[in-house]
């Protein structure tokens, strides 16, 4: 191909920002980029409950190349939501997101070798298809009986009522995950009561929040060094979690005693602490970092609700046992449809198979990016790509550097098409699965990463190093290049 690839991506979060700038900073400038909400931001732009926050250090969760003046350890929603879009329009990508734009369904055209993708405002070609859709969109509502019949607002914290006042009312919460454990502490203090309905319990961690005073912004800002060194101490740091949670099991004993320690030392309730702690293996679920969950949890206008609900009536929550507690206000923290990957996208490939199809039962990439019978198509944040630790930012630059990568190879070779061999995807995908066996995922315990049977496209089971060692190169064989 004598001239720059044109480029498509779908999805403005931080994988589609990251993608168009890293791209850009290599010379790429025919790349669009297609967003369905009204803002570049993705998870960051939709998540808005109270108390919304990241639960990776800031100074790791941001890219590499755009280092940020931080107000506080784990920065806050509404500060991420700026960074992104604050990247977006100092690295000159703002202009090519085509922002209310919903991409329908893409296909590879065999004939012309690109892509032609159908959009909600009509079609486009690209030569490159990169989807950054995320694996946390798609906001999952339980199938709980009655549900519907609620009389009251009943949201899901992805989907944030803030029409909704919540104070003075009596709000049940369903679900004590990730959002779950951010929402409660900071409506707490508002609400006349929450009931929160836990189905299993999950560890925590202390989270040791702090903001950075003035002085450490200044000193991070004067000396940037120390701004690298304080990102790799938390990467070395997150790097020894995701050996405890994959390889090295032995860790775990310590990791758990951290987690029981928090809550004996916070909740003094023998019967709430025996609610509160889990009986599964530390790490199999997510582990939750909070300094305010469990103080929350100790106030007068809180109860934990440990029995299974039963059904939701029009003016509140049955649970198993009969008891009903009256609700007005319901919130579905209930995580998200996380396996559909780019659905409810459908992206045919070669002979217009699907992915869909490809995948049958278990969606699964080559390095989490590329899928054979799909040229010139990158999954960034695909299949088996997430973690229990470590930062997604760093995960989706080391995916959109195997990108560059293998546009450099186009480049040099002067190939206009790129498509992974199904035997070298087949034989990573084997090797995968073989040491998905020995993680803490495995190990039985209701996670969103694994599948009713046992299946996990979530999870990457080595360290990240690892990740970024394999996708900085493409290794010998492992594509075929079209001329
Ligand atoms: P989640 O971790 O999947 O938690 C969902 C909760 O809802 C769990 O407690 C689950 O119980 C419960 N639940 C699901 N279906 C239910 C049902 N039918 N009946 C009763 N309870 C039900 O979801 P999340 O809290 O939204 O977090 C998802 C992921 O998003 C996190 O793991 C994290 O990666 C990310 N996240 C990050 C941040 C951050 O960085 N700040 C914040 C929020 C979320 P079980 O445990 O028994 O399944």
């Amino acid at each position: 191909m004598s001239r720059k690839p044109s480029i498509a991506i779908v999805g403005g979060g931080f994988g589609g920002v990251g993608a168009a700038t890293m791209l850009r900073r290599q010379g790429y400038e025919d790349v669009v980029v297609f967003e369905k909400g009204e803002r570049v931001g993705g998870v960051w732009h939709h998540n808005t409950y109270p108390g919304a926050a990241c639960d990776i250090p800031s100074h790791l969760y941001e890219f590499s190349f755009a280092p940020n003046s931080w107000s506080r350890r784990y920065a806050p929603q509404a500060e991420i939501q700026r960074y992104v879009e604050g990247v977006a329009r100092r690295f000159g990508v703002l202009g090519k997101v085509r922002t209310g734009t919903e991409v329908k369904a893409a296909a590879w055209n065999e004939e012309r070798g690109c892509w032609r993708i159908e959009t909600s405002v009509g079609a486009h070609e690209a030569d490159l298809l990169l989807t950054a859709c995320g694996q946390l969109s798609v906001p999952k509502v339980p199938p709980i009986d009655g549900l519907e019949s609620f009389a009251g607002p009943a949201f899901h914290t992805a989907e944030w009522r803030h029409d909704v006042d919540v104070a003075g009312r009596r709000v049940a919460v369903i679900g004590t995950g990730c959002s779950a454990i951010q929402v409660v502490p900071a409506i707490q203090p508002l609400a006349a009561q929450i009931d929160l309905y836990q189905r299993s319990p999950g560890w925590t961690f202390p989270k040791m929040d702090h903001e950075y005073s003035p002085r450490a912004r200044a000193l991070f800002k004067r000396f940037p060094i120390l701004h690298r060194l304080d990102r790799a101490a938390i990467y070395a740091g997150q790097e020894l979690g995701t050996a405890a949670l994959t390889s090295q099991g032995w860790l775990r004993p310590f990791a758990r005693a951290v987690g029981r320690r928090q809550i004996n030392s916070a909740i003094a309730d023998p019967e709430l602490r025996r609610k509160l702690t889990p009986t599964d293996e530390i790490g199999c679920k997510r582990i939750m970092l909070t300094d305010d969950w469990y103080p929350a949890l100790n106030q007068p206008n809180v109860e934990l609700v440990a029995e299974r609900i039963e059904a939701v009536t029009a003016d509140g929550i049955r649970d198993a046992t009969g008891a009903e507690r009256p609700a007005e206000v319901i919130v579905l923290a209930t995580g998200f449809a996380s396996h559909d990957f780019v659905a409810p996208m459908e992206i045919a490939g070669r002979g217009g198979r699907t992915l869909a199809a490809e995948w049958g039962e278990v969606p699964r990439a080559y390095l989490g990016l590329t899928v054979p019978g799909f040229p010139n198509l990158f999954l960034l944040y695909g299949p088996n790509t997430n973690g229990g630790t470590g930062s997604v930012v760093n995960t989706l630059e080391c995916g959109i550097g195997h990108v560059l990568a293998a546009l450099d190879e186009m480049e040099s070779r002067g190939a206009e098409r790129i498509e992974v061999r199904r035997e070298a995807a087949e034989r990573f995908d084997r090797e995968l699965r073989t040491a998905l066996k020995g993680t803490v995922w495995q190990t039985g315990c209701t996670n969103w990463y694994v599948d009713e049977d046992g299946n996990d496209p979530s999870n990457w089971p080595w360290l990240w190093g690892t990740y970024r060692r394999r996708t900085q190169r493409l290794a010998p064989g492992a594509y075929d290049l079209v001329h």
